[in-house]
């Protein structure tokens, strides 16, 4: 690692700020009385106990997930989604009207988005046309201000994995902070780079319940790191950003570890079925190789099949005013019967258009 220094990269003012201290951090050891919170004591209109505060450290959480991820509980930084985690990192490390991100599309747009809110500059540095990294021109545009790179594995809206090497690369050769949207990991045959946190202190690793474990509903995203860098997010984030019915319901979850790897292999079948399909249709000019729950499709028209689709009642991603996505749809796998609605409705386009379907 190329001397990375995390005091010289935090914003000073998050550097000299001291975190809110909650009602519930100031006390150690045994009550039952809570008169310390401005709580309703009388109850609430819910069972339960709703009318307390959550654990702003969701400890219990965080146990888990230690255990899950073989990584330790203050490893973990936990948000109201990733895109929660996206705008801490942001905020902790970012001098606004100041300092660069480097973004790749392309890719997540949440990335920009939040980038803009918090007034990074925002320097791009597309893919190359195989959707891998443009590592010449990702280090030509690396600058004294350059605080975060953002790179996402599998990629989205590609589908892709970025190749190993390449991301060791960045991590081995930026002094900033470097991090890794995996938040479609459990769809990929990739390795996680979770495990590699040890190696390198300025990684940060972002995952989510939202896909995978089907749980888009929640919001919980996850943010794997050094401590140092999870304590300085954790002076960033609300004491309270994750609800305690969220932690009670991810608490349940968790313990489903089974269950969501079987829907897992399920999903992954069903888009290596879904997705020669696609490919033997006479107008698609190209599937891009998927390592997530969704796949990119070139095809001709695009627009107008997007349309076609609406009018039938299916929702795809139209990606064609996209930089390197000219043409291309993004698919979601969906179940059986969506998946069969799906094909069914392009054969009619197709038909329509005067082609004959192929076979499935
Ligand atoms: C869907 C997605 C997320 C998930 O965001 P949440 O806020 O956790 O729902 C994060 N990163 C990428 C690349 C995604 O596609």
């Amino acid at each position: 690692m190329k001397n990375f220094d995390l005091n010289s990269i935090i914003r000073s003012n998050i550097q000299s700020l001291i975190a809110y201290s909650s009602a519930r951090d100031e006390f150690t050891g045994q009550a039952d009385v809570f008169l310390d919170a401005n709580e309703n004591s009388l109850g609430s209109p819910l069972p339960k106990w709703y009318h307390r505060y959550p654990d702003p450290h969701q400890s219990a959480i965080k146990a888990k997930l230690a255990s899950i991820k073989s990584v330790g509980a203050e490893q973990i930084f936990l948000g109201n989604g990733s895109d929660e985690c996206i705008d801490v990192l942001l905020r902790c490390f970012v001098e606004p009207g100041k300092d660069e991100v480097i973004v790749c599309p392309p890719t997540y747009g949440m990335y920009e988005v939040s980038a803009k809110i918090n007034d990074a500059k925002l320097v791009k540095v597309p893919l190359l046309p195989d959707f891998q990294l443009d590592l010449v021109h990702l280090e030509n545009k690396i600058g004294p201000q350059t605080k975060i790179i953002w790179l996402c594995s599998p990629n989205n809206p590609t589908g892709n994995a970025l190749n190993r090497a390449d991301i060791e690369m960045v991590l081995n050769h930026f002094s900033g902070i470097v991090v890794v949207d995996e938040a479609y990991i459990n769809f990929s045959r990739h390795k996680s780079f979770v495990q590699e946190l040890a190696d390198y202190p300025n990684l940060v690793v972002l995952q989510t319940l939202s896909k995978a474990w089907g749980l888009a509903g929640l919001r919980l995203g996850m943010a794997f790191a050094s401590p140092a860098i999870i304590g300085v997010m954790n002076k960033v984030k609300p004491p309270y950003n994750i609800s305690q019915p969220v932690q009670e319901l991810v608490l349940k979850a968790l313990d489903e570890v089974g269950q969501v790897n079987d829907m897992i292999r399920l999903l992954v079948d069903m888009r290596n079925a879904l997705m020669p399909v696609f490919a033997n249709m006479p107008t698609v000019e190209k599937v891009y190789p998927s390592d997530a729950n969704f796949f990119l499709v070139k095809i001709k028209d695009a627009d107008q099949v997007y349309q076609f689709l609406l009018q039938k009642g299916i929702v795809v991603r139209n990606r064609s005013r996209v930089t390197l996505c000219e043409d291309c749809l993004r698919i979601t796998v969906g179940t059986e019967a969506e998946n069969t609605a799906l094909v069914d409705a392009l054969a009619d386009w197709l038909s329509q258009k005067g082609w004959e379907a192929a076979e499935a």
